[in-house]
């Protein structure tokens, strides 16, 4: 992210500032093309439907004690939809966890109309926009940390982050210490595991690793419905 950016980025208050900014985004060269070719193109499924073709902003209870962080919107799920997890296998997996596990108020997640509500949770990612078969670049991750950084800041009553999967579970380490953390291990220092939870030490939110929901783990078996459902019952009883 560059300075002037990053400055603007400072003068935000609020989650919905945060999100008004970053809407407009446009600091990533390939995944601007990328998330607006999609969107232009279409999938054949949703041809008559208008993408939403952007940065997907952060979701959820701006009051919230815990934040979930996932890699990046899907091509024909949040990128099309507007909403994190919106509209894809992943989501419908993860939203039908949150709310066995009462963090949201319904299971599915199909559209920015569908009622849907979190309670004492919000959602973010890595990356957020689109990028080409699922795998962001490090630079590109980097470019967009800020973002979550700011949200770090901006979310007062947080205790504790689910990471979805090792690259958000990385990234969140690599943000904490850029927040002037340096008592946060580095990734290596940390090992990702399914459930896995540790504790970042004092004014530090408590992290949990969590594989993620996506269809390559769910269908395959590695992450089933009672492993997630453990992750979320593990945040609940942390809180
Ligand atoms: Fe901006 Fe993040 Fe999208 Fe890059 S990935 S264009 S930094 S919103």
């Amino acid at each position: 992210m560059n300075e002037r950016a990053e400055n603007r980025l400072e003068t935000v208050q609020s989650l919905d500032e945060l999100n008004s900014l970053l809407i407009d985004c446009r600091l990533c060269p390939r995944l601007v093309i990328w998330r607006e070719e999609v969107a232009r193109v279409r999938r054949r499924a949703y041809r008559d439907q208008v993408y939403w073709g952007r940065p997907i902003p952060g979701f959820g209870d701006p009051h919230a004690r815990l934040l979930i962080f996932g890699l990046a919107p899907a091509a024909h799920g949040g990128n099309r939809t507007g909403r994190v997890f919106t509209g894809d296998s992943s989501g419908n997996f993860l939203y039908a966890a949150l709310h066995r596990a009462g963090f949201a108020n319904q299971p599915i997640a199909t559209d920015v109309n569908d009622g849907l509500q979190l309670q004492d949770a919000y959602i973010a990612a890595t990356c957020r926009c689109a990028p080409p078969d699922n795998k962001p670049t490090r630079e590109e991750m980097d470019t967009c940390r800020p973002y979550f950084l700011r949200e770090l800041q901006l979310l007062h009553n947080l205790e504790g982050i689910v990471a979805l999967g090792k690259i958000a579970f990385d990234n969140i380490l690599l943000g904490l210490r850029q927040l002037g953390r340096p008592a946060v291990p580095s990734p290596a220092e940390l090992r990702f595991g399914h459930n896995r939870w540790y504790d970042l030490g004092p004014g530090r939110p408590w992290l949990l690793a969590s594989y993620h929901p996506s269809q390559q783990n769910t269908q395959t078996g590695r992450l089933t419905v009672d492993m997630f459902d453990e992750v979320w019952q593990q945040a609940r009883q942390r809180l």
